[in-house]
């Protein structure tokens, strides 16, 4: 439910009505507008009527929002939701770029890394120190010592640190170490995580489950943004289908979709969405051209020893070449990419 305040309410309207929203046992967001003030309500089970509200001085209108996400959608905010991380703004005008290695494996890897990805133009570093492997023989990651790694990395090159939190055991260290919190596709609907991802006030950036359609993902969303955190930016990674000549299928479909249904900032991963180096370039380009507000790009310096994902890693030097391009294209879609 959506009420709209008429363009002339006082304050005591405003207030008797937030407060007719909590004698229900609801929860009223009030969401501030040019013209006037609407209210969102959530925490009903069913629909509610909007007799409830439509006749109370000061209300203008009260509407049923048909989607099953509420805070996650455009009927609940204006404007786009730009994620604040350091400098870097996820979600403005400027494209912004995460790379790095699928995982920490050393100090001297990571920073070797860094600096070239840096060098190259990148906004953050990604590394993973908690990785979610199909097999339980493969690496699994170094673990907080990874997330301490992380922090030297940062402090020598500046870049903010996205690195996943695999389970609520780890949550703790991995948001005293990370700037960005990653939920990977894996714990899309790990619901208990995303409610304490919710607690916090640290940036999340929520990747799209392995077969999830939009409204589950934007409902994944609704679970942190209803626990009051609403730093939150997704990331579509690519979906399982029947083809069989990629690890994934790239949705850039659902780019400019979640633009139209949601104000949550999207970025594109095109190294999960395609499993190959050679195809990374391409659809990098491809989901800048999209809209996507930023990407995620795997990089490793020796691709041929890396502990995990080392087909997909650029090489440093066609991410530097990438990043060229990537500048050419954003301009052409009024996007720019920040130095
Ligand atoms: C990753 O980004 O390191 C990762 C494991 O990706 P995903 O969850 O999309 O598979
Ligand atoms: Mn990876």
């Amino acid at each position: 439910m959506l009420i709209l305040m008429s363009s002339d309410h006082t304050k005591k309207q405003l207030a008797d009505v937030l407060a007719r929203v909590k004698k229900l046992k609801l929860t009223p967001h009030v969401i501030p507008g040019r013209q006037s003030v609407a209210i969102g309500i959530t925490g009903n089970r069913g629909a509610l009527d909007p007799h409830l509200f439509d006749a109370l001085p000061g209300v203008k209108d009260a509407v049923r929002v048909t989607k099953p996400y509420k805070l996650a959608g455009r009927d609940f905010k204006h404007g786009d939701t730009v994620v604040p991380v350091g400098t870097v703004r996820i979600g403005g005008p400027g494209l912004v770029v995460i790379a790095g290695p699928c995982a920490v494996e050393s100090e001297e890897q990571l920073i070797r890394i860094a600096r070239a990805v840096k060098k190259a133009g990148a906004h953050m570093l990604r590394g993973g120190a908690y990785k979610p492997r199909t097999s339980p023989y493969a690496f699994q990651g170094l673990g907080k010592k990874g997330l301490k790694m992380l922090a030297k990395a940062r402090q020598e090159t500046g870049l903010p640190v996205v690195t996943e939190v695999l389970d609520q055991r780890s949550l703790g260290d991995v948001a005293e170490y990370a700037d960005v919190l990653q939920v990977g596709a894996r714990n899309m609907q790990n619901f208990a995580l995303l409610k304490e991802l919710g607690k916090l006030r640290k940036p999340v950036m929520l990747k799209r489950g392995l077969s999830a359609t939009l409204d589950e993902w934007l409902m994944s969303a609704e679970y942190l943004l209803s626990e009051g955190n609403a730093k939150l930016f997704l990331c579509e990674r690519g979906i399982r289908a029947f083809s069989d000549h990629a690890r994934n299928t790239l949705d850039l479909n659902v780019v400019p979709a979640v633009k139209e249904l949601s104000h949550l900032p999207i970025i594109v991963d095109p190294s999960h969405a395609t499993g190959v180096r050679s195809r990374v370039a391409p659809m990098a380009r491809a989901a800048v051209a999209a809209g996507a507000h930023g990407l995620m790009i795997e990089v490793h310096d020796r691709p041929d020893q890396a502990l995990c994902d080392g087909p997909q890693a650029m090489a440093p030097s066609d991410f530097e070449t990438l990043m060229g391009e990537l500048a050419a294209i954003a301009a052409v879609v009024g996007r720019g990419v920040p130095g």
